[in-house]
């Protein structure tokens, strides 16, 4: 069966997740792809709700791009996601970028939602079907599916467990959207089965959440629930090919 890990954490500038330490983790877990995200440590900086941005933090966000983009081409399998941030680099996107990372939590710098540009390059998002991992408050979540509007694929990140939680986003029927996708990555197995019984496998990804969970012990623990084949196959490589620009 082949396998993506869907979220994977890959970076070496303010913290040291090379894609050699990387690699031999997916070879040993059978885990064929990834998908890869820049660290939230090379993006901005998260310690502060009041991050001034200047030219050091775009020439590091470039570089976690480039490299993640340089691997892309080098590696059969991995494909780079693009990390945005409040400078909204629409141009950015017609680089061969697989999926889109969106980024906050309470306390760490927000998105400026109120600039133009942050509607333009969610609309841009939208006109290239990228799929959007997106980890926000609970609140956030809400506006931004519905900004969204069914136009390109959502990912929420560890079955919500930091959008709000689980039941939360299920109470306010966000689960329900078509456009819609949960990853498993550090999941609870109870989220898990109850995601499967009421949604079904096909909205479903395996992700591992690298450095904050293994790709081996979050695959093993996936394959021990007694999910059927066929569902494992999608959560485990169908669906996230479905979404991703290859
Ligand atoms: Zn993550």
């Amino acid at each position: 069966m082949r396998v993506i890990d869907s979220h994977i954490h890959c970076g070496v500038q303010n913290v040291n997740q090379p894609f050699g330490q990387i690699a031999p983790l997916l070879k040993q877990a059978d885990v064929h792809s990834a998908c890869l995200f820049a660290p939230v440590e090379d993006i901005y900086y998260r310690y502060t709700d009041s991050f001034d941005d200047n030219e050091q933090w775009k020439a590091c966000r470039r570089r976690a791009h480039d490299y993640l983009l340089e691997l892309s081409r080098r590696e059969n399998g991995i494909f780079a996601y693009y990390f945005v941030w409040n400078d909204f680099i629409v141009e950015d996107l017609d680089k061969p970028f697989a999926g889109i990372k969106w980024h906050h939590h309470a306390g760490e710098p927000s998105y400026h939602y109120s600039d133009p540009r942050c509607t333009e390059m969610t609309d841009a998002i939208c006109r290239k079907n990228l799929p959007i991992v997106l980890e926000e408050t609970f609140d956030r979540t809400l506006k931004f599916i519905e900004q969204i509007s069914g136009r390109t694929p959502v990912i929420i990140p560890h079955l919500g467990l930091l959008n709000g939680g689980f039941e939360r986003l299920h109470a306010a029927g966000v689960w329900e959207a078509a456009n819609v996708y949960a990853d498993t990555a550090l999941a609870g197995i109870v989220e898990i089965n109850t995601f499967l019984e009421k949604y079904g496998a096909d909205r479903l990804i395996f992700g591992s959440d690298y450095p904050f969970g293994h790709p081996g012990s979050q695959l093993d623990r996936l394959r021990s629930m007694g999910i059927a084949d066929s569902d494992l196959e999608k959560i485990c490589a169908g669906n996230i090919m479905g979404l991703i620009r290859q």
